[in-house]
């Protein structure tokens, strides 16, 4: 969810497979440097020790021609890669890419901010919305997002809550948390 700043696209040897031997550690090694080695999505930190995983925006099985596309591809923690999957707004290559209504946020996009569309709520630790009955097709984009990468399942709102409230006491204590980066991001950077 923080915003991406994307380097230009790495060199690599385009006579083999993008994603294969030597270019998946090339590619790999300038997506981590671009995220901070965080989850593009649920802003977890530190994952290239432990889930991190190249994650295609657009499925690969869906849209073929988008496999190598840099712009494409994102660093991702391997729960939000398996709880996306193939989902997303269009089916194929032959499928328009989907209203805008439906079209789930890219954290690459040059006007991209995360306090433009989310916000985090203070008790459940939720990523909540911000356009609800405001604009809906900017809520149906954030709506989409959040669920396409289960942003709001299982432990993941306790524990960006715990670690809010860690950070309002002290922020030394944040350290070694598993959102530090997206908690510190949350406060520091409006
Ligand atoms: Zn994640």
């Amino acid at each position: 969810m923080i915003k991406i700043n994307r380097s230009s696209k790495p060199e690599i040897n385009t006579q083999f497979n993008c994603l294969s031997g030597n270019n998946r550690e090339i590619i790999k090694k300038e997506l981590i440097k671009d995220t901070n080695d965080c989850c593009s999505f649920c802003g977890e930190s530190d994952i290239s020790t432990g889930s991190g995983e190249i994650e295609h925006f657009m499925p690969k099985a869906h849209f073929p021609s988008k496999k190598c596309d840099w712009e494409n591809l994102f660093w991702s923690c391997r729960n939000c890669n398996n709880t996306k999957g193939n989902k997303f707004f269009g089916k194929g290559e032959d499928d328009t890419v989907g209203s805008l209504a439906n079209k789930p946020l890219k954290f690459d996009e040059p006007d991209y901010k995360f306090h433009d569309w989310f916000d985090i709520d203070n008790f459940s630790g939720d990523i909540v919305e911000l356009h609800k009955d405001i604009d809906e097709n900017k809520y149906q984009r954030e709506m989409i997002t959040i669920k396409l990468f289960g942003l709001n399942k299982g432990t993941r709102p306790s524990i960006r809550l715990k670690e809010m409230q860690k950070y309002r006491k002290n922020t030394k204590l944040i350290e070694l948390a598993k959102y530090r980066k997206l908690i510190r991001h949350y406060f520091e950077d409006i």
